[in-house]
């Protein structure tokens, strides 16, 4: 295969294709882009020929900002309305491909939607053809073949390989809005925490007892989070918070300007989803991190201008940057999530 196929948050493929042509560039990899505005998915297909699963694990999927999905891909198949499967089933074979299971997966589009019933009724003939011809089967490197189908009469194969990629369908992680909660952002910090924080690391990094603050908080769908947690917040904005939030006895609300407001003493956590220029955000983060006021913290960079991928990396480079010089070891991660419209969300732990 020569091509590494990426799904995206419809709207967002200019800014996936410009971090990948970027990335990918400076690892010495030659290639293009491509891609329609709206599709959302992003194919990048290398130069003269060369292998892509390099490329592939080069750039791992946690290293992304815009992708949701990440896999090595065949080239696009035209099916025809009489024998769609077929198709599929050659050119699988002919790859030599094996593989323990089969997702199909349509765009997260409209067009898209109305593609899951043909595709659910072809998932049982799929795999019972994909059976006798020995690709799909046990014991093949947890493999996972993706049908992902972009018309009714067209789909492209891709791979994907444990560890480098999204184990939730489409690269969304669908959450259940937890009806307590006093706003639908809460969705944004837990969904947060599934994507940088591991399962097994919860009950000792979002334990109870530790100390957040939540800056631009009201009406509290993030302090309601931590609060969840078992955590004391101080939640800060001028506006009010939710009244069953704070009848919990582990909320203290005060009204000052998240930009200036400093912790008591050095905090486990910083949260904060204020609306305001990514760099000015980043230029407060940083001062919380240089001067080791938490020790986890997870913000978000809203992303109302047209070249977001250019400011997001000029943000991270400059946080990045500042941390060194401040002799600050951290961890930055950075992704665009399911529950992220236009903003993405930064992840940054402290190394020692
Ligand atoms: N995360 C919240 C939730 O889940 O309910 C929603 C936060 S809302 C998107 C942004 C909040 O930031 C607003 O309540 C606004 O009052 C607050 N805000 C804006 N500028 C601020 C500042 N300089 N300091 C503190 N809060 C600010």
């Amino acid at each position: 295969p020569t091509e590494v196929l990426y799904y995206c948050r419809p709207g967002f493929e200019p800014d996936l294709a410009a971090e990948l042509a970027e990335k990918a560039g400076m690892l010495g990899w030659e290639g293009q882009t491509m891609f329609d505005t709206n599709s959302g998915f992003v194919r990048f297909q290398t130069a003269g020929d060369e292998p892509a699963n390099g490329l592939h694990r080069a750039l791992p999927l946690a290293s992304l900002v815009f992708a949701r999905q990440s896999l090595v891909a065949l080239p696009p198949l035209s099916l025809s309305r009489d024998d769609r499967l077929s198709p599929i089933i050659e050119q699988v074979v002919a790859s030599g491909w094996n593989f323990e299971s089969l997702w199909q997966e349509t765009p997260d589009t409209n067009d898209g939607k109305a593609l899951a019933g043909l595709a659910k009724a072809l998932n049982r003939p799929l795999e019972s053809l994909l059976k006798k011809r020995k690709a799909l089967r046990r014991k093949a490197g947890g493999r996972r073949l993706h049908i992902l189908w972009r018309a009714g009469d067209q789909v492209q194969l891709g791979m994907s390989f444990p560890g480098n990629r999204s184990e939730t369908p489409g690269g969304i992680r669908r959450l259940r809005f937890p009806h307590a909660a006093p706003s639908r952002s809460t969705l944004k910090l837990e969904e947060a925490w599934h994507e940088f924080v591991p399962r097994d690391d919860w009950d000792e990094r979002l334990a109870q007892g530790m100390q957040a603050a939540d800056l631009g908080a009201a009406p509290g769908g993030w302090t309601w989070q931590l609060v969840q947690r078992g955590m004391h917040v101080y939640a800060i904005d001028n506006g009010p918070m939710d009244k069953g939030l704070m009848a919990t006895g582990l909320v203290e609300h005060l009204k000052a300007d998240g930009f200036v407001w400093e912790p008591p003493y050095r905090l486990d956590w910083l949260v904060c989803d204020i609306v305001d220029k990514p760099s000015r955000v980043v230029t407060m983060v940083e001062r919380w991190l240089v001067r080791r006021w938490c020790h986890e913290a997870i913000f978000n960079l809203k992303l109302p201008m047209k070249q977001r991928w250019r400011e997001v990396a000029t943000c991270l480079e400059r946080l990045d940057d500042a941390l060194k010089q401040a002799g600050v070891t951290a961890e930055i991660a950075c992704r665009h999530l399911y529950h992220d419209r236009e903003e993405v969300t930064v992840h940054v732990r402290l190394r020692e």
